[in-house]
């Protein structure tokens, strides 16, 4: 036999935790309260809210009836859908009441209650009675957060480099330029140390290429001397 659940979707996985929470009397009548909510045209019955878990347990009713909720690798989605607008106004105050943001929208004539906000959904779900798929989701947005700022990290890095590249190209565009018009040699002593080093090791970084140096020179004073090379070789003095 399959098993069922390695083909559960994230909003089954919660249905299924759902089904399997045991009621209390008060409870049951609040969840039969929201089938004629949802079918019978009813408006919400406040008055069977009997005990705590009473306004969860009809919430659970109408989600198991008309909701989904997107895995905790997609974007933030919870939703029910409502067959009327007078139902999806009334599902936001009732939600409202409870400390709950939802928004409306209308789709192919349902009116769409839904929240995007991940603690939001978090919120929900834990109030459903879905406490570990709630933790599920908030440990995949934790995880995904994670590697997005890996991410920006190694593009930090990425364009370190870039800059270091560009800088080390326009040093030996400068070095080109002096040969060609023969004015290499005629660098300062000292500059023209500087230069030769820089054409020979192309690919050295500023901290290594002033630890060649002989006696070695601080990385600063490299950058120095190639920022004069520079503006010999395009005659910017
Ligand atoms: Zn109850």
């Amino acid at each position: 036999m399959m098993n069922n659940k390695e083909k559960l979707t994230f909003t089954g996985e919660v249905k299924e935790a759902l089904g399997q929470i045991k009621e209390k009397k008060c409870c049951k009548r609040a969840r039969e309260n929201a089938d004629k909510f949802l079918f019978e045209n009813a408006l919400i019955d406040k008055s069977c809210f009997a005990c705590d878990e009473c306004r969860g347990a009809f919430l659970r009713e109408i989600f198991l009836k008309c909701g989904s909720v997107n895995a905790p690798d997609k974007r933030g989605h919870l939703e029910m859908k409502m067959l009327n607008e007078m139902n999806a106004d009334e599902m936001c105050i009732f939600l409202r009441e409870m400390g709950l943001e939802a928004k409306v929208s209308r789709r192919r004539g349902k009116y769409v209650v839904y929240f995007k906000d991940g603690d939001t959904i978090f919120h929900v779900l834990s109030l459903l009675g879905a406490q570990k798929c709630a933790f599920d989701l908030v440990n995949t947005q934790i995880e995904k957060n994670i590697r997005n700022n890996v991410n920006r990290v190694n593009n930090c890095e990425m364009a370190n480099l870039q800059k270091s590249a560009n800088a080390t190209g326009r040093q030996l565009e400068a070095i080109k330029e002096l040969e060609r018009d023969d004015r290499f040699e005629n660098l300062p002593e000292k500059l023209l140390y500087t230069a030769s080093l820089r054409r020979d090791n192309p690919d050295l970084s500023l901290t290594d290429l002033a630890s060649i140096h002989e006696p070695p020179i601080t990385k600063s004073c490299v950058n120095h001397r190639l920022e004069k090379i520079i503006k010999i070789a395009f005659r910017e003095e």
